[in-house]
C-alpha cells in the first residue's frame, strides 16, 4: 500500500533530507522533535511536528513507544527512521509494525541478521564473501579471548557486536592489553548499544574503508556502485568519495557483486550499506559490517548515480518492487562529500554548540549542501554534531577537488568554530589531491599540520 503520510523519526539534516524526498513523491511529512528542537530546520519544512519529550535523547528520539503513539495520532502510516537512534533496532521495526505503520526499512529478520556484526560475519561466509579474520562467534570470557587473539595473530581489534559511530573499538598488542581493555570495550558497548557483546578481529595495517551501496526489494538487490570513506578521525569518517579512485574496474565488479549477493542472501529491502576493508598491497577485500539503513554519506552515491536513494526506499517501503535493473546504474563522474561539524578542529574537535550568526551558501550545478542551518538557529549541545554535508560533483576527481576548493571558500558559518578550516587544509594536501591515503592517514596528519584558517563571514 503506498504511503501517504510519513513520520519523520529523527532530527537534524537527516530528517531535512527525508522531508525533502517525501515532498518529491507528493507524501506529506509529519517530523518527530524533542523540546531543544522546536526551532529546527525539519521542523519548518513538514507538514505538522510533535514534540516527542524531553532533549535526552532515551526521552525522545529513542523513545519508541512515544514516536509510535505520535505517528498514528497524527494520521501517518508509515515511520523513517534515518540514521542512528532507533533505525537499527529489529525491536522497533516490531513494534511499529505491531501498530500497523510502515517501517521504511528492511524487516526485523534481515536486522536481526544484519545489524549484529557477529551474525552479519556469518552471513557473509555463508555466500563465500571474505571477512577480516577473527573470532568464531561472540567472546564472553577472558580465557575466550586470549585463544582467539592466539590463533587470530596481534594485533587485534575488540569490537562491539552492535556497535556502530566508530565507538566500543579497542586494540590490543598482547594478551596483557587484551585482558586490560576487553573489560573497558565491554562497558562502553553496554552503555552505547543496551548490548555489551564483544568479537575479535584482527587489526589490518592502513587498509582502505571502501562501502558498497545497495537498494533491495525484499527479492532483488542491485549495487548503486561503491564509496571510499577512509579518511576517517577516531573510526569516524569525516570525508566520502564515489566511487573509489583506488579500484580497477575488475575489482569494482568483483566488491560490488559480493555486495549483491549478500543482500539478496538476507532478502534485503530498502537502502543498505556493506562495509569492507581493502588492503591496496594484495586487492584483497574483507567485509567488516552492514549499516542496514540510509548512511550519512548516500549523497555521493546520488550525485554519481542520479538515482534519489531516500525517495527509492520510501517507495519500496511502500509495497513497490524495485524499478531499477542492474544495467540502469551507471556511473559519471566523480563526488566529494565533507562533513561539516560543529567542533573546533584546532581545539581537538571539541564540540561547539551556539547560535548560526551568519550563513552563506554556495550555489551552482554541482554543488550541493544537505544541511539543517539556516541563520538565528542555535544548534542544541545534545546531539552530534554534524551540521550539514558539502557535496560537489565533477567529470573526474580533479575537476571535483577543485570544485570543492571553491565551495569550501564559499561556505562560511559564523558564531561557531566548524570543521570548514579541515576541509580546507585537506583538499590543498598532497597526499589527498594524489588519492595517497588509508584508514589510519588523517590522524597522524592532524598532529602535523596547521590548518588553513577560516574565511571571515
Ligand atoms: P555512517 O555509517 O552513515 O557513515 P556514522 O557511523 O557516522 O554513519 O553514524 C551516523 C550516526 O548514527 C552517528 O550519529 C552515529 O553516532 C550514529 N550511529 C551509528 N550506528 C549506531 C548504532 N549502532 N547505535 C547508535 N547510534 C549509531
Ligand atoms: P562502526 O560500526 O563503528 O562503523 P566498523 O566495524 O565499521 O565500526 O569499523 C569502523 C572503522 O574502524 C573502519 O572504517 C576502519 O577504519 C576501522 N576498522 C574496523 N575494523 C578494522 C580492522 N579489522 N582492521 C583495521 N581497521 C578496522
Ligand atoms: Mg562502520
Amino acid at each position: 500500500m503506498a504511503i501517504r503520510r510519513l513520520f519523520v523519526a529523527n532530527r537534524g539534516e537527516i530528517a531535512v533530507r527525508i522531508i525533502r524526498a517525501a515532498h518529491t513523491l507528493g507524501i506529506e511529512a509529519v517530523q518527530a522533535y524533542s523540546e531543544a528542537d522546536a526551532d529546527m530546520l525539519a521542523v519548518r519544512l513538514a507538514d505538522h511536528a510533535v514534540c516527542v519529550g524531553p532533549p535526552q535523547a532515551a526521552k525522545s528520539y529513542l523513545n519508541a513507544p512515544r514516536l509510535i503513539s505520535a505517528a498514528r495520532d497524527s494520521g501517518c502510516d508509515a515511520i523513517h527512521p534515518g540514521y542512528g537512534f532507533l533505525s537499527e533496532s529489529a525491536a522497533f521495526v516490531e513494534a511499529v509494525e505491531a501498530a500497523g505503520l510502515t517501517f521504511v526499512g528492511p524487516s526485523a529478520t534481515t536486522i536481526r541478521c544484519m545489524g549484529d556484526k557477529v551474525a552479519a560475519r556469518i552471513a557473509a561466509t555463508k555466500v563465500g564473501v571474505p571477512v577480516v579474520p577473527g573470532s568464531e562467534g561472540r567472546i564472553e570470557t577472558a580465557e575466550a579471548a586470549g585463544a582467539a587473539a592466539e590463533t587470530v595473530g596481534y594485533p587485534v581489534l575488540i569490537k562491539a557486536a552492535a556497535g556502530g559511530g566508530g565507538r566500543g573499538i579497542r586494540v590490543a598488542c598482547n594478551e596483557d592489553e587484551l585482558r586490560a581493555l576487553a573489560p573497558q570495550a565491554r562497558a562502553e558497548a553496554q552503555a552505547a548499544f543496551g548490548d555489551g557483546g564483544l568479537y575479535l578481529e584482527r587489526s589490518l595495517n592502513s587498509p582502505r574503508h571502501i562501502e558498497v551501496q545497495i537498494l533491495g526489494d525484499g527479492q532483488r538487490a542491485v549495487h548503486c556502485y561503491e564509496r571510499e570513506c577512509s579518511l576517517q578521525r577516531r573510526r569516524q569518517k569525516l570525508w566520502e568519495e564515489a566511487p573509489a579512485a583506488c579500484l580497477d574496474q575488475a575489482a569494482r565488479e568483483r566488491i560490488c557483486r559480493s555486495a549483491v549477493a549478500l543482500a539478496e542472501s538476507v532478502a534485503y529491502r530498502g537502502a543498505g550499506t556493506l562495509e569492507y576493508l581493502y588492503d591496496e598491497t594484495t586487492g584483497e577485500f574483507f567485509f567488516i559490517e552492514m549499516n542496514t539503513r540510509i548512511q550519512v554519506e548516500h549523497p555521493v552515491t546520488e550525485m554519481v548515480t542520479g538515482i534519489d536513494l531516500v525517495a527509492s526506499m520510501i517507495r519500496v517501503a511502500g509495497g513497490e518492487s524495485l524499478s531499477l535493473s542492474q544495467e540502469d546504474v551507471v556511473l559519471s563522474g566523480h563526488a566529494i562529500e565533507v562533513r561539516i561539524n560543529a567542533e573546533d578542529p584546532a581545539n581537538d574537535f571539541m564540540p561547539f554548540p551556539g547560535v548560526i550568526e551568519k550563513l552563506e551558501i554556495p550555489s551552482a550545478d554541482n554543488v550541493r549542501f544537505d544541511t539543517m542551518l539556516y541563520e538565528g538557529y542555535v544548534v542544541p549541545p545534545f546531539y552530534d554534531s554534524l551540521l550539514g554535508k558539502l557535496i560537489v560533483h565533477g567529470n573526474d576527481r580533479v575537476e571535483a577537488l577543485g570544485i570543492l576548493a571553491g565551495a569550501l571558500d564559499n561556505l562560511r558559518i559564523s558564531g561557531v568554530k566548524t570543521t570548514i578550516p579541515l576541509h580546507r587544509t585537506l583538499a590543498a594536501d598532497a597526499a589527498v589531491r594524489t588519492g595517497n591515503f588509508h584508514t589510519q592517514f588523517l590522524e597522524s596528519w592532524l598532529e602535523t599540520r596547521t590548518l588553513i584558517a577560516d574565511q571571515e563571514v
